[in-house]
């Protein structure tokens, strides 16, 4: 079931869901695409009708953030909870070792793919990580050609948004993987290259607080999450 925050389409999926979902989709024909919106992303896709389009054409629409889960609840269409685009890679990961799937890994600044791998490769023993590249280049189409050559069955696109979801839907026909997830920071949160937050801060959901007190120039984006959610309550108020 979709449930609509704010004109975007999330499944209200549990984490195990969406990774029986995730699964499904590997024995889907045809490359499936996974989104993991923010609610800064959502704020964004209010104010842009064409990227809110290719939200919602994804197979997937996965809630990454309390400040979705809070709008959620605003309007009165509660999700079930929030399933942060780099937890729900983390267990995909080990599906692809377990089904013997090859993984491509592409964003991030050079050499963070690779450090990712190999954390990766750790935490999913058996795990086939078919290739990785970098996520600033210029041409698109030998990034495809590189993933198509390189076997891939599933693709992370970590390039930010909205830069992943153009990329993923710019080449859904021509890629020839099962799956792909656009995963914004994720590789720089698998390599350790930008550090989580302690899990007590997750727990109280203060990941955002973590993340703006380490990258002050967020604030600017951040300043997206109050406006959403003062989006929801006006919309609330409205009916
Ligand atoms: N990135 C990239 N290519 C670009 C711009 C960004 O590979 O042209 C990467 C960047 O190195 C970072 C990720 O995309 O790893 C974006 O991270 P951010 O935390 O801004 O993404 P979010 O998850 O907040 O969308």
């Amino acid at each position: 079931m979709k449930i609509d925050v704010m004109g975007v389409r999330f499944d209200n999926v549990t984490m195990d869901e969406a990774l029986e979902q995730g699964t499904a989709l590997l024995d889907t024909e045809g490359a499936s695409v996974c989104v993991t919106p923010n609610s800064e992303i959502v704020y964004e896709a209010i104010h842009d009708e064409e990227f809110r389009a290719l939200l919602n054409s994804a197979e997937l629409v996965l809630p990454d953030g309390a400040g979705v889960v809070l709008g959620a609840k605003i309007l009165k269409t509660p999700l079930k909870q929030k399933v942060a685009g780099i937890d729900f890679a983390a267990g995909m990961l080990k599906i692809f070792a377990q089904r013997g799937t090859p993984l491509y890994l592409l964003g991030g600044k050079p050499g963070v793919a690779d450090l990712a791998a190999e954390k990766m490769r750790r935490l999913a023993p058996g795990l086939d990580i078919c290739g990785t590249a970098d996520g600033y280049f210029t041409e698109e189409a030998p990034v495809v050609e590189a993933i198509n050559a390189s076997g891939a069955q599933a693709l992370f696109v970590c390039l930010g948004a909205p830069k992943q979801e153009r990329f993923m839907f710019a080449h859904k026909n021509e890629l020839q993987v099962r799956f792909m997830a656009g995963l914004g920071g994720s590789l720089d949160g698998f390599a350790g290259t930008v550090k989580r937050a302690p899990q007590w801060m997750i727990r109280l959901q203060l990941e955002w607080l973590y993340r703006l007190i380490k990258e002050p120039k967020r604030l600017g984006r951040m300043m997206r999450l109050p406006k959403f959610v003062l989006a929801t309550l006006a919309k609330r108020i409205k009916g």
